[in-house]
């Protein structure tokens, strides 16, 4: 991450960015409220803090949908805020539709809260509780200026929640829209036609960003490039249905001993095509594993060349049998971040599985069919 990046709080664990990116949000919002013909220090003052107000409702957006996917034992890494919205990092999108329409719809029900309780301080206030586009073009224009911030915040998380709405795959509508086909479809089907019309909408954003706000262009491009990603997923996870580990076995283990140091092992990273290696104790157990971005890691925070791999090794091993499910196996390699998962029968390590020997394998069985 970029050292522009911001970590701005954590809450319930999860920690949230404002990417580095968002700064040119900020600035253009200050500008353009600066060079605006109505430009007082009061204006630029209401557009910031409306920006404030707008960048804590995404965040809240996002959180929904962290806690709704926590109710079903899915972890969240981070929220980012971009300047063209937030991005919950869920460990995974549930495959049980019910389960994805909950989650995605937990972010639009936090606006639609927010708006709720907007409405509940305007009318406290002795104020009418609607609406108002007028509101967000008057902010900053004097006469009670915080009313109107209510009202520009209310209005602002309904054109929120509505947008997100929108079945335009893999925003939340649209993963609202492919759990409703995949009730009835094969899921990598769903997956396809959901992706089809997100794309479908991404066009329409930019070419309507082109006449009116940039941002929605820079939404249009996201929500293209994720629908894409998704069905690619979605692809993949339907190639790997029916084998197991076995079929993407890696046999030749590339080995370290435990009494090894960093040095031995930035020799073998540099002499062989290895990427990552199996850690093993003096009897041949395997006791940890070591990647080229650990050894990268060890070397940057300062570890000298001589450090033992006992200090620098992951010891939390992920061990499968032969028999197990080569999608779920892809699976646990990108949640849990390991290089690889240990293969093994019995007490006999049979080999291990990493996500390129699942690719290559992948490619080879496509290869086949093609020519069948
Ligand atoms: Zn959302």
């Amino acid at each position: 991450m970029s050292r522009f990046t911001l970590h701005i709080a954590t809450i319930s664990g999860i920690p949230i960015y404002l990417h580095w990116s968002f700064w040119l949000l900020l600035l253009w919002v200050g500008l353009s409220a600066a060079f605006s013909p109505h430009a007082t220090i009061e204006f630029v003052f209401w557009r910031l803090l409306l920006l404030v107000g707008l960048v804590v409702s995404v965040i809240l957006h996002e959180l929904g949908h962290a806690f709704a996917a926590k109710a079903y034992g899915i972890p969240t890494r981070d929220i980012t805020m971009y300047p063209f919205g937030g991005v919950a990092s869920v460990a995974r999108i549930p495959e049980k539709p019910l389960q994805e329409l909950v989650v995605a719809l937990a972010g639009p029900l936090v606006n639609f809260l927010l708006i709720g309780v907007l409405f509940v301080i305007l009318l406290l206030m002795g104020e009418p509780a609607f609406f108002s586009l007028e509101a967000l073009f008057q902010l900053g224009h004097g006469f009670n200026s915080f009313s109107v911030w209510l009202y520009s915040l209310a209005t602002m998380n309904g054109i929120l929640a509505l947008f997100n709405l929108l079945p335009a795959f893999p925003m939340d509508g649209g993963r609202v829209l492919r759990a409703l086909l995949a009730a009835k479809l094969p899921y990598v089907r769903a997956t396809q036609i959901a992706a089809l019309i997100g794309q479908g909408f991404a066009v329409i954003f930019i070419l309507l960003g082109i006449y009116s706000n940039p941002f929605l262009i820079l939404i249009g491009f996201f929500v293209f490039v994720a629908a894409a990603q998704e069905r690619q997923q979605a692809e993949q996870r339907n190639a790997m249905q029916g084998f197991t580990v076995a079929h993407a076995l890696l046999r030749q283990v590339p080995t370290l001993s435990v009494n090894q140091t960093l040095d031995d092992a930035i020799r073998l990273l540099l002499n062989s095509q290895a990427r990552s290696f199996l850690v093993l104790d003096p009897l041949g157990e395997p006791v940890g594993s070591l990647s080229r971005e650990q050894i990268i890691e060890a070397l940057s925070e300062g570890k000298t060349r001589t450090t033992a791999l006992s200090h620098v090794m992951d010891t939390q091993l992920l061990t499968v049998s032969p028999l197990f499910p080569l999608h779920e196996a892809f699976r646990l390699l990108s949640e849990q971040h390991k290089p690889f998962l240990v293969v093994t029968e019995g007490r006999r390590i049979l080999g291990i599985v990493d996500t390129e020997n699942i690719a290559e394998f992948l490619l080879i069985q496509r290869a086949e069919q093609l020519r069948a």
